[in-house]
């Protein structure tokens, strides 16, 4: 079909042709005299993106589900008792990765919809007088839902009974897209993959980890190798790796980072802020519920549409693909079927916002869906020029 095909699922998100350029090149030594430097610029710059000075960084040729499973086989022995809260896909999973290595998990049920309830973690933990909990898992923003959960809360509830479980979150779907403060929130280990917010393809995962969580490693006898960071923080101290990395990602990476921190982290999650409301008043325009309700915990990163009774969502996802070119999110797990996603990360402006906008609305209608032609995209619009009529800037990452 000739035109771009628009990849508006919650990730992975579009290259920029910056980033693209910057692995255009030949492959080097992984050993050679290039990759210190390279590696310094990029672990700098990440760490201005979790925002930390304190963690450090550890990067796995795998995708973001290997990284969650470096976060739990460093910090956690089996037998060792974890909190969890199942509110969507991505959240059960972790709990699943935490089971498979033999944690014990209580794994709180909750509606998929809202997100981590940070006075659940309070109840939870004040009853733990005797420190059983050796972790809370969080997915800070749930990519099955659209909902963004509140860490600075949770760690403020894990602060408040002075509980000394760590904090491991899942920041694939938020970080460089959503506020995330490593330091500031005390988390004790992160994990990112390169295809959301960060803009590259898949294919590698990024992962920072506090003081205590590289303290636990050194005790923990989980079975790990290639996911035990320890050689890892090692080698890359000196600027290589124990293994061979997937060095144009790494090109890839610095360059992504340059152009986030051009852009500058305060306009990047405005940015993504101003595109996603963008996306609501299309959604509310359509008379369409969205699944996340608290509009305080709204994702900025993707929005999940719940659908009428007797649409079937991955039909609007066949049609949108097949009929416009346009790649949207389908339901997840008990999901499926029922609601759209959209994701609205990344390097991305208001014009290909609106024309998703525009295409979704299309393809709702060509299932069925009673919508108004242009309601959607004329709700975006407004919402758009309300902030430049308003002489607020809106960037682009190109
Ligand atoms: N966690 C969240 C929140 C995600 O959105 C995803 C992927 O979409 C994952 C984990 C799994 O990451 P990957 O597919 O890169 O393994």
């Amino acid at each position: 079909m000739p035109g771009r095909h628009f990849l508006q699922i919650p990730g992975p998100t579009n290259v920029p042709e910056r980033i693209l350029g910057a692995m255009h090149r030949p492959v080097p030594d992984h050993r050679g005299p290039e990759l210190p430097a390279l590696l310094s610029e990029i672990v700098a710059g990440l760490r201005k993106i979790f925002q930390t000075t304190r963690g450090e960084i550890v990067l796995f040729p795998t995708s973001g589900t290997g990284g969650l499973e470096a976060s739990i086989v460093n910090t956690l022995n089996a037998g060792d008792l974890v909190l969890a809260f199942n509110i969507g896909q991505f959240s059960h999973a972790y709990t699943e990765t935490a089971r498979s290595f033999g944690m014990q998990v209580d794994e709180v049920e909750l509606p998929w919809g809202q997100g981590v309830p940070a006075d659940l973690v309070h109840d939870r933990l004040i009853r733990d007088t005797a420190h059983n909990y050796k972790a809370v898992l969080v997915v800070h923003n749930e990519t099955s839902t659209g909902v963004t959960s509140d860490v600075r809360a949770v760690r403020e509830a894990i602060n408040a009974v002075h509980h000394p479980a760590l904090l491991l979150v899942d920041t694939v779907s938020s970080l460089a897209s959503i506020e995330f403060l490593f330091d500031e929130w005390s988390v004790d280990v992160a994990v990112a993959g390169t295809q959301k917010g960060l803009m590259l393809p898949p294919g590698m995962a990024v992962v920072c980890a506090g003081p205590r969580a590289i303290a636990a490693s050194a005790q923990v006898n989980t079975p790990r190798f290639f996911f035990d960071w320890r050689p890892i923080l090692a080698e890359m101290k000196r600027g290589y790796f124990p293994f061979t990395p997937a060095t144009l990602m790494l090109y890839g990476l610095r360059e992504a980072v340059r152009m986030l921190l051009e852009e500058g982290l305060p306009g990047v999650f405005g940015r993504h802020r101003n595109l996603a409301e963008g996306v609501r008043r299309a959604v509310r325009a359509w008379n369409l519920p969205i699944l996340c309700r608290n509009p305080a915990e709204y994702s900025n990163s993707l929005t999940a549409v719940e659908l009428p009774e007797g649409i079937d969502s991955d039909e609007v996802l066949r049609v949108a693909q097949d009929v416009l070119n346009l790649s949207l999110g389908g339901g997840l797990g008990r999901l499926k079927g029922r609601v759209i996603r959209i994701g609205h990360l990344g390097a991305l402006n208001e014009l290909e916002v609106l024309a998703t906008v525009a295409g979704t609305e299309m393809a709702l209608q060509m299932v069925g869906v009673r919508v108004d032609p242009g309601v959607g995209a004329r709700a975006c619009e407004q919402w758009f020029m309300q902030g430049h009529l308003a002489g607020r800037r809106v960037g682009s990452p190109r």
